[in-house]
């Protein structure tokens, strides 16, 4: 492999997921389980330490749920702090610290405020700060640094009203005639720290030698023609900051444009701010995610603490321990996968793949916690904090964090978007290269198969023997399907097949870096962490299964032409019967359906 296969590919530095595609289950590459650098870890412990202190006495949570609003003084203040530059080099102010310390503190700050948290994590992930060390060296890394260094708040906006899954950006950067400048048209929304950010990061399209290329262009938003159109309201997140702005004709000098070098693969944003958006979502993403499970984990231990049904304690059910087990072991596998997608580059592997399917898996586990918790809580996870507070029961945030946890499977990509993407632009790759592990895989992962299973309980090492045939079968399957569509274009129509296959993928990765955590922890004399592992891929195992059946299926039910027939209005009306639609789309229906009259 001498030229990149797909935008994340490094040749001569592979990943243990990458091998999954490639069909090999390369345990020697997870197994011994990395652990945090001891001196890195005691750092990681004290700045974990002092960033809580400092965000309880910066907001109150609830005030800011409240308002709507982080206060100014607020931000005022962690301008001042070395929060907003995490990983930058001490001469510009910044903690230089390393990825897992950066997530570790971001993950604490979101344990107690999100707004806050995602503000520091957007700073410090397609902020300036991080950009600023990928620059050439020259007038604008000059320009940032400096700004950098005297605490700049700044934004990326690449999402435009008309969808950020385009490939295109209908925002545009002209040059000029003298071509010392560029004039920036368009429309951004949805730009995390816009409503007071100082510069601006617009991803524009920009004609250089007759081909359309997507650069990032920096913006001052006091510039003439630069006008912030809109403060977004969300369903949770209260209090972060995120707008929209237009632009018309804003004149930027011609330095101001991040040259990137060529890239061989297309992506949706530019390549190389693109990779920073890779990493960025495990601070944007990954990090509140595991803030907002372990909450949930807190918070049911209490409940169920305090609540007997029928006069039995409730722990004592067996569904409830269902339950609580379950979300216990998707911690540790949100754990499992946050630590190794930051720890894995050390080992000299390439963490990209691990870095882009961690935003999916840790989404979705916490979720799936945080809607656990909801049941569990049932009225009382419903009911706001403040109603409970009223009526002096627990004032558990818990409904706060559900709208919260909710963004976390949007912002940064739709999940079941990000699956198929990865399957178009990666999974199939090896398969059309003819790149695929030729069974030297297995030799190199042989000893390392045999000591993780002498290190597992019986159960585990039968979840371990299970991934492993399954990444076989993965491997037939999609070499069947690459088979099957010689053609890109009719493989990448197989939309929901693509997305089971990378679905599969990822949950034997997930698995299995659980399997070597919990080995790694028992070597620790932590023997509880088999429990885990092995609730959790039990669960694991039974969606691979599912996984695996979509992905095999010959036939489906016709959900296009139901889907046609609702769309065009010729079927399946009755399905409205009954209800007072008072809001409808105006560009399809042509008018509004008047609201109850309440005259
Ligand atoms: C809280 C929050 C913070 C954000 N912060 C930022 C930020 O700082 N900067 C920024 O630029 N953006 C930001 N965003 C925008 C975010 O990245 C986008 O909302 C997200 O990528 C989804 O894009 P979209 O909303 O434009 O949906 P669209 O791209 O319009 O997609 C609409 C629907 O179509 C589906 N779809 C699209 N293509 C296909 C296909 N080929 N097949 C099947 N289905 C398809 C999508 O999955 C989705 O369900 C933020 C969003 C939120 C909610």
């Amino acid at each position: 492999m001498s030229r990149p296969l797909n935008a994340i590919n490094v040749p001569g530095r592979t990943s243990f997921l990458e091998e999954i595609f490639r069909g090999a289950l390369r345990l020697d590459l997870v197994h011994p389980f990395p652990a945090q650098p001891e001196s890195d870890r005691k750092q990681g412990d004290a700045l974990v330490a002092e960033a809580k202190e400092f965000a309880r006495g910066l907001v109150d949570p609830a005030l800011v749920e409240k308002s709507g609003e982080l206060p100014r003084e607020a931000i005022k203040r962690l301008r001042e702090s070395g929060y907003l530059k995490l990983q930058s080099p001490r001469k510009l102010g910044g903690l230089a610290l390393s990825d897992l310390n950066a997530f570790r503190v971001i993950q604490a700050i979101s344990s107690w405020s999100l707004p806050l948290g995602l503000v520091v994590a957007v700073q410090n992930s397609i902020g300036f700060a991080p950009l600023v060390q990928i620059l050439p060296e020259g007038p604008l890394r000059d320009m940032l640094s400096e700004r950098v260094a005297r605490g700049l708040i700044s934004a990326f906006a690449d999402t435009e009203p008309s969808g950020a899954a385009n490939l295109r950006r209908e925002t545009v950067a002209v040059p000029t005639e003298d071509g010392h400048a560029y004039l920036v048209s368009g429309e951004k929304v949805f730009s995390g720290n816009a409503p007071f950010a100082e510069l601006l990061g617009v991803v524009a399209t920009v004609q250089e030698d007759g081909r359309e290329m997507r650069r990032l262009v920096v913006v001052d938003p006091d510039a003439p023609g630069v006008r912030r159109s809109a403060e977004h309201e969300f369903m949770g997140i209260k209090g972060f900051p995120n707008g929209g702005f237009t632009l018309d004709r804003v004149r930027v000098p011609r330095d101001h444009v991040f040259v990137e070098k060529p890239s061989a693969h297309d992506v949706r944003i530019t390549a190389q701010a693109g990779g920073l958006a890779i990493l960025g979502r495990m601070y944007l993403i990954a990090a509140p995610s595991l803030a907002i499970a372990k909450l949930c984990l807190e918070w049911s231990r209490g409940f169920v603490r305090r609540r007997r049904v029928d006069g039995v304690p409730l722990a004592e059910y067996e569904e409830i321990q269902h339950l609580i087990g379950q979300s216990l072991a998707d911690t540790f596998a949100l754990e499992a996968v946050a630590e190794w997608s930051l720890l894995c580059e050390d080992a000299g592997l390439n963490p990209l793949f691990e870095q882009v399917v961690a935003k999916n898996l840790c989404s979705l586990l916490c979720w799936g916690v945080v809607d656990r918790t909801m049941s569990l809580f049932a009225a009382e996870g419903y009911e706001t904090a403040a109603s409970k507070a009223a009526r002096g029961a627990p004032p558990v945030p818990l409904e706060r964090s559900f709208r919260d946890a909710r963004n976390l499977r949007i912002s940064g990509g739709v999940d079941f978007q990000l699956d198929y993407w990865l399957s178009k632009l990666a999974i199939f790759s090896y398969h059309r290269a003819g790149v695929l592990d030729d069974g030297r895989g297995a030799e190199q992962a042989a000893e390392a198969r045999e000591l993780l299973a002498a290190a597992l309980t019986p159960r585990n090492q039968r979840h371990l023997a299970e991934l492993h045939d399954s990444v076989e079968e993965f491997r037939a399957r999609c070499a069947a399907l690459a088979k099957a569509y010689p053609d890109d274009e009719t493989l990448f129509a197989q939309e929901h097949t693509l997305i089971a296959v990378a679905r599969w993928a990822t949950e034997i990765m997930a698995a299995s870096l659980v399997l070597a955590r919990a080995a790694r922890r028992t070597a620790e004399h932590d023997t509880e962490a088999q429990d885990l592992a092995d609730i959790y891929c039990t669960g694991a195992l039974r969606r691979i299964a599912e996984y695996a059946r979509e992905a095999l299926e010959e036939e489906r039910p016709d959900t296009g032409r139901v889907t046609q027939r609702w769309i065009t209005g010729d079927g399946h009306g009755g399905l409205l019967d009954d209800i007072v639609a008072d809001v409808t789309d105006p560009d399809t229906s042509g008018s509004e359906v008047p609201g109850p009259d309440v005259s």
